[in-house]
């Protein structure tokens, strides 16, 4: 074939290609033109992972009427106007090539009014022509739907994930912005749910709590600005995860600079570097780190996507983020300590009897640890924030009646007596004294609930947000194939993308655990077990899970928490091993005190 020049829709499509990968990319080349306009409130809808519709609307400048049919075009941009300005730029777009791009492999609807004129316009493209334009009544900002992405490219269409994958990429950008731009109000909208959104206060403690849920905020460290003696011209800042917060992979590590996130393998290196000994190798920190330093200082016009750049001096940088994560770390202080129980025993004795005086005298039956223990995660947190985590709790309904009454190996009803050493149990029987160790037992009681769960629903507690959960491919496999088994434990699943997962409910009983760490924990604990199939595998799973709930050695019960765990035991089909085998009590019959104490006979 002779050499000749591509025709320009050719050449549109090959150049889109570049910028628009996957429907994440539009909205994050979206979010980046409303915050440009000076937006306060960016709002994302999307429709079949961003497939079928993808409507970004904002309250920002708007576009005049007359300009509006320029923007499509290739280098047409309102940012920069000659290539000195590339040396300091300060906005996140400047290549002019995102809304050519998009509407070159999709259909676009573009209604905006600009603050100063009092009508809007309306204009629709597809595939980069202009079908039709009229004025149209909108308020000030800018809507931007791109519908039927990649309707002309079928090549580039078949390599789409799933829904659930693609929502997740989509996701990703939008929290990410939302960490970055905390004075920015940011909703995003899937299949018609409002799935996340960030106050807009300002506060980037509050977008964090929001991004991942309080219970990890309550993990993160400040990264606070300080002069850096070394790099003054680069500012570091944001939230790093305290050592007992870590995850399987770098991929929670996040970096922006001057609020454009950015991937820097360097960067992503010094951030776990600082970690030094504080991590078991193979295990990574939670970090949302925010570079701020003079544009000139770096280049990001490296790729059209924008995310790669390049430092005038990598070094600094890497020594500055290094040193700002070290200080993180030496000052320890979770940013939201609030949200922790109080350490002391003494302290949780206190809160846990209060709480159940409250339950009783409001005229409740007496609560089991597990309703207390919900009971105080959900005060705990209703406190703190204006949307608590737990939406609502399905009450703890008592364990099913007896399936045989004849179960050889039931304990007799015994009369709890007290805690010793915080970690036993003393009762009496019509048969001597039985002292019960209270986390076997307890796993015990959670191990049975569990396996009866198709006569009896494990009690769970619904999210308010349902929470992400990543957990690399490997590990996430294992977790698919449980899913059925995990669903009845209490948990609620879902698959969302490749390696990761939603979480929409959690067992009741799971207080204030981190569910990220235990589905994690799980999952490792299965990959472990390479030799148990079918069955025995459920169980062992279920034994993983009853492990990580059950009530702890050294935590502190009161009379009727004792009471009731006792009760519960008493209600199980095999009461005297926990799952693993291990005795849950021991018991001395009368006959054989009397004889260790030399009675008999006398
Ligand atoms: P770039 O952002 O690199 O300038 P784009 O193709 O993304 O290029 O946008 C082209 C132009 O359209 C922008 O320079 C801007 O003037 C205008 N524009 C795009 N989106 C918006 C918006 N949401 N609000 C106001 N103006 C916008
Ligand atoms: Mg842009």
């Amino acid at each position: 074939m002779p050499i000749h020049i591509l025709p320009p829709d050719v050449a549109d499509k090959i150049a889109a290609g570049e910028v628009v990968e996957r429907p994440a990319s539009v909205v994050k080349e979206l979010i980046e033109n409303s915050l440009d306009a000076g937006a306060t409130e960016i709002r994302v809808e999307i429709a079949d992972g961003g497939k079928r519709l993808i409507r970004v609307i904002d309250n920002g400048r708007g576009i005049p009427a007359a300009e509006a049919p320029l923007a499509f075009q290739r280098h047409a941009t309102s940012k920069i106007r000659s290539a000195e300005e590339l040396e300091h730029i300060a906005t996140l777009g400047f290549r002019g090539e995102a809304l050519a791009a998009i509407s070159a492999v999709s259909k676009v609807t573009l209604i905006t009014r600009a603050q100063e004129e009092p009508v809007g316009v309306e204009l629709k493209l597809e595939g980069s022509r202009i079908v039709s334009q009229r004025a149209m009544g909108a308020p000030p900002g800018t809507s931007l739907t791109v519908e039927h992405l990649f309707w002309n490219t079928p090549a580039r269409k078949k390599f789409l994930k799933s829904n659930a994958t693609e929502t997740g990429h989509i996701s990703k950008i939008v929290t990410r912005y939302a960490l970055a731009y905390p004075e920015v109000r940011f909703s995003l909208v899937a299949e018609g749910r409002l799935r996340f959104q960030t106050p807009g206060s300002g506060d980037r403690m509050a977008a964090l709590v929001k991004v991942y849920g309080p219970d990890i905020a309550s993990q993160m460290l400040p990264v606070e600005v300080a002069e850096d003696p070394v790099a003054p011209q680069v500012r570091v800042s944001g939230f790093v995860s305290a050592p007992t917060l870590h995850r399987a992979n770098r991929s929670h590590i996040e970096l922006f600079l001057n609020r454009r996130y950015i991937q820097d393998r360097n960067l992503t290196f010094a951030v776990v570097q600082a970690y030094h000994t504080l991590l078991m190798t193979g295990r990574y920190p939670v970090a949302a780190l925010f570079i701020d330093m003079l544009p000139e200082l770096v280049d990001v016009n490296v790729h059209p996507t924008k995310t790669e750049v390049r430092f005038r001096e990598p070094s600094l940088v890497f020594r500055a983020v290094q040193r700002a994560v070290h200080r993180a770390l030496q000052g320890q202080a979770p940013v939201t300590r609030e949200l922790q129980t109080p350490g002391t025993p003494e302290d949780y004795r206190n809160q846990w009897a209060a709480r159940r005086q409250a339950l009783v005298s409001a005229g409740k039956a007496e609560p089991s640890p597990g309703q207390l223990a919900m009971d105080l995660y959900r005060s705990e947190l209703a406190g703190r924030e204006e949307t608590p985590l737990v939406r609502k709790e399905t009450p703890e309904t008592p364990p099913p009646p007896l399936a045989s009454q004849t179960g050889g190996d039931r304990l007799p009803p015994l009369r709890p007596i007290g805690q010793i050493a915080a970690t036993y149990l003393i009762a009496e029987g019509p048969d001597g004294m039985y002292l019960i160790d209270q986390h076997a037992a307890h796993e015990r009681i959670l191990y049975e609930k569990i396996m009866q769960a198709e006569q009896q629903p494990v009690p769970k507690q619904q999210l308010l947000q349902p929470v992400p959960i990543e957990l690399g491919t490997q590990l996430a496999g294992l977790i698919a194939e449980h899913l059925e088994t995990l669903n009845q434990s209490g948990f609620e699943i879902e698959p969302f993308g490749e390696g990761s997962y939603l979480l929409r409910a959690v067992p009741a009983f799971m207080g204030a655990q981190d569910p990220q760490s235990l589905l994690e924990e799980v999952a490792q604990g299965l990959a472990q077990r390479t030799d148990l199939v079918g069955k025995a595998r459920e169980e062992a799973l279920v034994t993983m899970i009853c492990k990580r709930l059950a009530i702890k050695a050294g935590q502190i019960l009161s009379v009727a928490e004792q009471r009731e765990l006792i009760r519960q035991l008493e209600a199980c089909e095999n009461p005297r091993t926990c799952p693993h085998g291990r005795p849950t009590m021991l018991h001395l019959s009368a006959a054989a005190l009397e004889k260790q104490f030399g009675r008999l006979g006398a």
